[in-house]
């Protein structure tokens, strides 16, 4: 039997998973289709910035709609067990021409809605930030920019989701599409569903589903690679808030930036590529973060390094999000959802029901329509193996396994569990930050593969156990 839904959402990002949340939360049924695991693509691989705006062209959908996200992720994070610290930013002038800029830069940012810029002189940038390095001219102080967890928003959206009642497909890509009478007939491997209209959040591959959607090709996703690297959480001390270089107009630049995990990361690079699956790291890229490291915070690089990843951008021909709504075949596309999609996905969502209303689909909000709540994978939240009374009402919270992040068996029974459970390693760190740490895996992947292969069944050769996976967060 085929289902019939009213929407269907192609792509389990953060930008998917948030339009299938908000529409699960109304009468329409929806379902998501996700080729992978949930948040394992682009999402899971970025700066982890919860972004005002302030740097965003004015007029751009993209400056609209960060800011409208910004509003609702910082208030939808902590009830959903998302991890955020209102850390602030400082964007710093390395020579008097980048000085003379920062003015305009307020000013632009005020243009945008934001107007907390402050100003500041280079004795209060060394105030502020005793490691920065020698040569700090001027600073300007963005006071609410913020660090937030990456990992959990997707998860949470797509938990949310199925709690109200929507469809989560896992290892579902998308690879027919037909338009019949008024409906979508579209076919993911086994699946064949029924759609009403179709949303495609597929990110670095929309311009493949929008083929695939039988439109005539739009835009062109270039891939564009950031490369990043993590220091050890004793770096942590050296960097009290996010560390922004003045942007150019190609690149917001090598920014420094606590995370949420309690270490500090320095990237990314701006690379474009041929291979949107291109997400290795390379000797030049890390070598040419060690020099910014350098530059920014002389310190930084007498400690060690933890981790290396890379995230690929999905940018188009334009500087701005590409949201095309196709009312003859009803479906909508969100692409080129570059730098600022984790930000913006709550406010992506928004605008998708926005446009579904237009077309006489009723996306209020059901009074039934419930929340979820996420393990807080942040360093400042009280984690399991600290929670004496957590440990008392069940032992495998106080059991750890992953000793460098001090995760434990309970929560890694966890996420092998509920409606998403993990079913490789990497869905597995996602979830519970094992392996993030300073050995990496070397410890503890042994473990976590017969934990996985118990709770799921999946054999040891399918859980993304390899230098890959080691390497890319
Ligand atoms: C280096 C870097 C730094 C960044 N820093 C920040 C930041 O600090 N703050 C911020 O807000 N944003 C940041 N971003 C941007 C943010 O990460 C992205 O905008 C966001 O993750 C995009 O989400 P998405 O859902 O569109 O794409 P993705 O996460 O790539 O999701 C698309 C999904 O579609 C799936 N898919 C593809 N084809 C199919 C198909 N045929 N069928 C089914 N599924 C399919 C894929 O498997 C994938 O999971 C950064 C990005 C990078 C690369």
């Amino acid at each position: 039997v085929t289902t019939r839904v009213d929407v269907a959402v192609v792509g389990g990002g953060v930008v998917g998973a948030a339009v299938a949340r908000r529409l699960a939360r109304t009468p329409c049924s929806v379902a998501l289709l996700e080729g992978g695991d949930i948040g394992a693509g682009t999402s899971k691989a970025n700066t982890a910035i919860l972004h005002t705006g302030f740097d965003t062209t004015p007029g751009t959908a993209e400056a609209e709609l960060v800011r409208r996200g910004y509003e609702l992720l910082a208030r939808y994070a902590p009830s959903a067990g998302i991890a955020l610290e209102a850390t602030g930013a400082l964007l710093v002038a390395w020579s008097d021409e980048q000085a003379d800029a920062l003015p305009a830069i307020a000013e632009a940012a005020a243009a945008v809605g934001y107007d907390r810029c402050e100003l500041v002189d280079a004795s209060e940038c060394y105030r502020r930030e005793p490691a920065l390095g020698p040569g700090a001219v001027r600073g300007l102080v963005v006071p609410d920019e913020q660090i937030i967890c990456p990992w959990t928003p997707p998860l949470a959206y797509a938990t949310e989701s199925i709690a109200n009642g929507g469809a989560v497909h896992r290892r579902a890509p998308l690879d027919a599409a037909e338009r019949r009478g008024d409906s979508w007939r579209l076919r993911a491997g086994e699946l064949e569903l029924d759609a009403g209209w179709v949303v495609n959040a597929a990110g670095l591959r929309a311009d493949e589903v929008e083929e695939l959607l039988g439109h005539p090709p739009r835009f062109t996703v270039t891939p564009r690679r950031g490369q990043l690297v993590v220091f050890d959480k004793l770096a942590r001390e050296l960097v009290r808030e996010i560390i922004l270089p003045v942007p150019s107009a190609r690149t917001k630049g090598v920014l420094v930036t606590p995370t949420v995990y309690g270490n500090v990361m320095v990237g990314p690079t701006a690379e474009d590529l041929d291979d949107k699956d291109d997400t290795a790291c390379t000797a030049e890229g890390l070598a040419a973060l060690l020099v910014e490291a350098h530059r920014l915070v002389p310190a930084l690089t007498s400690e060690d390094v933890t981790a290396t990843y890379a995230g690929v951008r999905a940018a188009t021909e334009e500087r701005d999000y590409r949201l095309l709504v196709n009312t003859d075949d009803a479906s909508i596309c969100l692409a080129g959802i570059r730098s600022t999609g984790l930000t913006a996905s709550l406010a992506l969502a928004e605008w998708v029901a926005g446009r579904l209303r237009d077309h006489g689909i009723d996306v209020a909000e059901r009074d039934d329509a419930v929340g979820v709540r996420l393990p807080d994978l942040g360093e400042a939240s009280v984690r399991p193996y600290q929670d004496a009374e957590r440990i008392a009402a069940d032992g495998a919270y106080g059991a750890i396994v992953c000793h460098c992040e001090r995760v434990t068996a309970g929560e890694l029974r966890d996420a092998c569990q509920g409606p998403l459970p993990a079913f490789d390693l990497d869905g597995l760190r996602r979830r519970t930050r094992a392996m993030t740490g300073r050995c990496q895996g070397f410890w503890c992947s042994a473990e976590l593969v017969s934990r996985l292969r118990d709770a799921t069944g999946t054999s040891g050769a399918t859980t993304g156990l390899g230098p890959a996976g080691a390497a890319h967060r």
